[in-house]
């Protein structure tokens, strides 16, 4: 017999402090005031979020062939070192972490020079095309001149040198990915490409982790869908250079790309459609829908019936897998919101309740869909804390958590299964192969013998 350790764990139900209750909520079948979302986080609360500067780095890190230089404490370098498992078809100078390893005396003194002589030496050791220089909280503090270094550094080396002022206090991690997108506008200026000639699609969202970008490469070379770039998965500069030409952004991690989307379709002229490559259902949809914003009706035929083919070629795998899933229940903490409503039609193709969605910077409306998703009784929660996840995780009886490396330990310490869907799998998750990925892992973890033991 199968044990749940989460139903059977009698934990501390840490009370619900007073200033987030507003960003809790249970789903009851009806619409009434929506949850508190996109905001700073609760002082004292020991948010799951990671800070400003971690968001701009989430964004711009996948740029193989850029130069990331930090100025700041050498653990903020760490922090973020190789922080997401991006894969490179090309150059993978992103894989390093520099750093101006700030210390007591530079904070009292100023921190400038050793930034210069930092930008000096990776020009004339590494070479690198774009050197990003990201301004951690500390150099916020004393105030740097970050700006102007940047700029003489540009003049000196004829390389593009582009600041990231993001210290870790300045706003949330959703200030970062907006300041990344900054950046980005930054290196690839706002000269449109002349609409006639565009063509094709960037990819903004996708980071390729594990991979998860050559997969949708591999749908788009296969249904004659051309892919200018992705942004900013397995990206390389000169890539970057030649996004205006696409006719038709498609976003897949709305959280993090939304902004940089609409300041594109602003300043470039490129509309942009908002795509989940996750579970059969939206990875469906999102296909056909890009193939119908090209406006090709060959294309689009072609989708269809490359979709419905893949969609038929699962049916064996959910067949296997249902009977074997169905009535667990899973509970999701996840950092935007375009993943967590993926992951909700995911579970729900097994028979897999969800009873616990959390993100990190999910907005209104991403929270909208998901209480139109969920059945009642289903808590919903933003930029949560640990006791708040390990509570509702035991009152919900979760028989797994899909989350994060910072929630690993939590599902483990309960005895509950877990399934990364994060920076550190090596697996990819997204497309028709995902699906088949994820039902393998999470029945392997939730069916694991293990649990009998706990
Ligand atoms: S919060 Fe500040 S000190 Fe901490 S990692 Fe972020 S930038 Fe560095």
């Amino acid at each position: 017999m199968k044990r749940n350790a989460a139903r059977g764990t009698t934990a501390t139900m840490a009370p619900i402090l007073e200033e987030r209750k507003s960003s809790i909520m249970t789903a009851d079948g009806c619409g009434g005031a929506g949850i508190a979302c996109d905001k700073v986080s609760v002082s004292g609360s020991v948010s799951q979020r990671a800070c400003a500067y971690c968001g701009a780095r989430v964004v711009l890190n996948p740029i193989t062939n850029a130069c990331h230089i930090i100025h700041g404490p050498i653990g903020c370098s760490s922090y973020t070192w190789d922080i997401r498992g991006s894969l490179t078809s090309g150059e993978d100078l992103f894989r390093h972490s520099f750093c101006t390893d700030m210390r007591e005396t530079d904070i009292i003194f100023g921190g400038e020079k050793k930034l210069i002589a930092s930008i000096d030496e990776a020009v004339e050791a590494l070479h690198p095309k774009v050197i990003f220089v990201y301004a951690t909280c500390i150099v916020g503090i004393i105030g740097d001149d970050v700006h102007q270094v940047c700029a003489d550094a540009e003049e000196r080396h004829g390389i593009r040198v582009i600041p990231v002022q993001a210290p870790g206090f300045s706003g949330t991690k959703s200030t970062g990915y907006r300041l990344g997108g900054q950046a980005i506008m930054d290196l690839i200026g706002s000269n449109p490409f002349p609409r006639e000639r565009a063509h094709g699609v960037n990819i903004l969202g996708d980071f390729n982790l594990a991979g998860e970008t050559w997969i949708v490469k591999g749908y788009c070379a296969h249904l004659g869908i051309d892919v200018v770039t992705g942004i900013t998965g397995d990206a390389s500069v000169e890539g970057l250079m030649r996004a205006p030409e696409a006719k038709v952004n498609v976003v897949q991690c709305a959280g993090s790309m939304s902004a940089l989307a609409e300041t594109m379709e602003t300043e470039l002229d490129i509309p942009f459609i908002k795509v989940s490559f996750y579970g059969i259902e939206d990875t469906t949809s999102s296909l056909v829908r890009m193939a119908e914003a090209l406006g090709d009706e060959r294309v689009v035929r072609a989708t269809r019936d490359f979709c419905s083919e893949e969609t038929r070629k699962l049916e064996p795998l959910i067949a296997r897998y249902t009977p074997l899933l169905a009535g667990k229940r899973a509970a999701i903490y996840v950092g935007g919101g375009f993943k967590a409503i993926s992951l909700i039609r995911q579970f729900r193709e097994f028979g897999i309740e969800t009873v616990m969605v959390g993100t990190q910077t999910g907005r209104p409306e991403d929270y909208d869909v998901i209480r139109s998703l969920v059945n009642p009784g289903c808590v919903i929660l933003d930029d949560a804390n640990p006791a708040e996840l390990e509570r509702f995780m035991v009152e919900k009886g979760a028989d797994i958590l899909v989350g994060g490396v910072k929630e690993r330990p939590l599902a483990y310490k309960l005895g509950v299964a877990f399934c990364d869907h994060n920076h550190e799998r090596k697996h990819p998750l997204a497309g028709y192969v995902g699906v088949r990925n994820f039902a393998e892992e999470i029945n392997s973890s939730m069916n694991s013998p293990v649990w009998r033991y706990v």
